[in-house]
């Protein structure tokens, strides 16, 4: 059913708080002599709230619809209140205050509402508030307007607003705060007030919808405002733990550009955050080292973190640097590996002390090898004098004294080796030879130390290998002595040799208390000693076992061991056979 505007107003949009957006001066006294002109007609009280100019173009338009003044039943029936003047007088400060509002406007409306239930109310103070750039007070008129409206809830309010007036710096949240002022919102001129009233209805839908959808978007805009906030205060917070870090702490994406400088990094390798953001990370790599950038980005493409990785930087002046770095991938939202997150603190200082330390170790066994050699030669003498005056007693005391002698040799001679393992300068004598005379010349030597227990050698074959003789024998040894050491209630050790798959293997097994599972790799450490109270009495240094591997390991070998806590102990060396040697 086709319904005329002034009819739809009046049916549809009774008593509300309307609100429409005009896009042209035009429009709006459309819109006006629609909605006061139906009141008119209607024999209601009509408010008009207005410019001059407006109410000038109103009565006009009233006057082509055949409702000039005249035609006006009572005089009381059209109320002109000029928009301007009345907006002054309610203006404290810039807002309009509201005992104001109350005796200027609230009480026309008042009457009105007293002489005739039916009033109709034009307003465009809001409207030049909101075009002024006062919006604070335009809302404000707003609330005015409704809290008057809910103490009069009989009439009806038309306010309409200059679309020009939202411009592009609106935000969302005025707009949808005018908006929210209002009962209804009229389409503007595409409808305006000659459209249909099904066309109307649409439209208002679509509008409220609109409506629904800013609302929407305001709360997610304020929940994300809030996230927003909270993700600074967390940025600042782990900003400051940065800046004030003692280690260095570099970010970078994965083609390695530096994204982030902190204030250590800068003391560290001297350039400045400026200087170092945007450049390749190899700007800290020496030349000699730059494979490991790659090796660092592959590892951290799979996700995996670098701990206490040790290596050398360059610092702006040229100079080297051991440092320690970490490395942790860096994801984004989604859990995609953007970056890396590096600390790299600075271990010269460590470095120096460490290699004082060795270099100390190294020449205090150094100097002690000479007089423990003195004193091994004085004892093997003193022996042979005493052998030829058969003075049993004194004999035996030296025997004891050359065994003391040769442990005293042993551990002067171990921590010399582990010093030039560090420092690689332990030297290696390699050539051909069979292992199966070795294997029997140091068994027998070493049954020689012991009248506890009996080693057993199984079978030997001849067994080529290709190595230093010395520093395998000293393997065996060491296997040989910790089996006799840490077994004091069993009787007999048992080696083996055998071949298996190209390799030699020989082992060494004890019957004595044995090793937890836990503790099996950590064996193979140096100075690591398990420290469970069966073990506590036994002396040692806790560093055979680690210079074994490594001649082992040298050798391109392995030395493994099997046992359980309690049962006793097999210590096995792999060396491959010489035909077997890789070059
Ligand atoms: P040390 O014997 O001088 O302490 P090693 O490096 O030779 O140092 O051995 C490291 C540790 O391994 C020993 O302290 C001991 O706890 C354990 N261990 C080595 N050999 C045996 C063994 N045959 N039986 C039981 N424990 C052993």
């Amino acid at each position: 059913m086709a319904v005329s505007p002034d009819q739809t107003l009046i049916t549809t949009l009774k008593k509300q708080h309307l609100v429409q957006f005009y896009e042209s001066e035009g429009s709006l006294l459309n819109a006006m002599s629609a909605f006061i002109g139906g009141g008119l007609k209607a024999g209601e009280t009509c408010i008009v709230l207005a410019t001059r100019e407006h109410h000038e173009g109103l009565l006009e338009r009233l006057k082509e619809i055949g409702l000039d003044r005249s035609a006006v039943p009572a005089q009381e029936q059209y109320i002109w209140l000029d928009a301007t003047e009345v907006m002054s007088k309610l203006m404290v400060a810039g807002m309009p205050e509201p005992g104001r509002f109350a005796e200027i406007v609230g009480s026309v409306i008042a009457q009105a509402v007293q002489r005739q239930p039916h009033v109709r109310v034009f307003g465009e103070i809001v409207a030049l508030l909101w075009t002024e750039g006062n919006q604070a007070a335009a809302i404000r008129l707003e609330e005015l307007w409704n809290d008057l409206h809910n103490q009069f809830p009989v009439f009806s309010l038309f306010c309409a607003y200059p679309l020009h007036s939202f411009d592009e710096q609106t935000t969302a949240r005025e707009f949808l705060e005018i908006c929210q002022q209002h009962s209804h919102i009229i389409p503007s001129d595409n409808y305006g007030l000659h459209a249909s009233l099904d066309e109307q209805l649409q439209s208002i839908s679509q509008l409220q919808q609109q409506a629904s959808l800013f609302e929407a978007e305001l709360a997610q805009r304020k929940e994300v405002e809030r996230l927003l906030r909270i993700s600074e205060e967390d940025h600042f917070r782990l900003a400051a733990i940065v800046e004030s870090s003692d280690d260095a702490i570099v970010s970078k994406t994965l083609d390695g550009i530096i994204t982030s400088w902190n204030g250590a990094a800068e003391r560290l390798f001297g350039y400045s955050a400026e200087e170092a953001t945007g450049k390749h990370i190899t700007l800290i790599i020496p030349p000699e080292l730059r494979y490991e950038e790659e090796e660092i980005i592959a590892k951290l493409r799979q996700g995996i973190r670098i701990q206490h990785y040790e290596t050398v930087r360059m610092r702006k002046d040229g100079k080297r640097i051991e440092v320690s770095l970490s490395i942790s991938p860096v994801r984004d939202r989604s859990g995609k590996i953007i970056g890396a997150s590096k600390i790299a603190r600075d271990i010269s200082e460590r470095r120096e002390l460490e290699r004082r330390k060795d270099e100390f170790i190294s020449m205090a066994s150094h100097e002690l090898k000479t007089p423990v050699t003195a004193l091994k030669g004085f004892t093997q003498l003193l022996q042979r004098r005493f052998k030829s005056r058969s003075d049993e007693e004194t004999l035996r005391f030296l025997a004891r004294m050359e065994s003391q002698i040769d442990k005293m040799t042993t551990l002067i001679c171990d921590m010399l080796d582990l010093s030039r393992m560090q420092t690689g300068q332990l030297e290696y004598r390699m050539d051909l030879f069979d292992l199966a005379p070795l294997v029997q010349e140091i068994v027998e030597n070493v049954q020689g130390t012991t009248q506890t227990h009996r080693i057993i050698l199984e079978k030997t074959t001849a067994t080529q290998v290709y190595g230093d003789r010395d520093r395998i024998g000293q393997v065996l040894i060491n296997l040989l002595t910790n089996a006799i050491k840490y077994s004091r209630d069993a009787d007999r050790i048992i080696v083996r040799m055998a071949t298996h798959e190209g390799n030699a293997l020989v082992s060494v097994q004890d019957f004595g208390i044995g090793i937890s599972e836990a503790y099996q790799e950590k064996i193979f450490d140096q100075f690591y000693q398990v420290t469970e109270p069966a073990e506590k009495t036994y002396p040692g240094l806790g560093i055979g076992l680690y210079i074994s591997r490594t001649i082992m390991e040298r050798h391109q070998g392995q030395l493994r061991v099997q046992s359980r806590k309690g049962a006793g102990s097999t210590f096995t060396f792999q060396l491959p056979l010489a035909l077997h040697w890789r070059t």
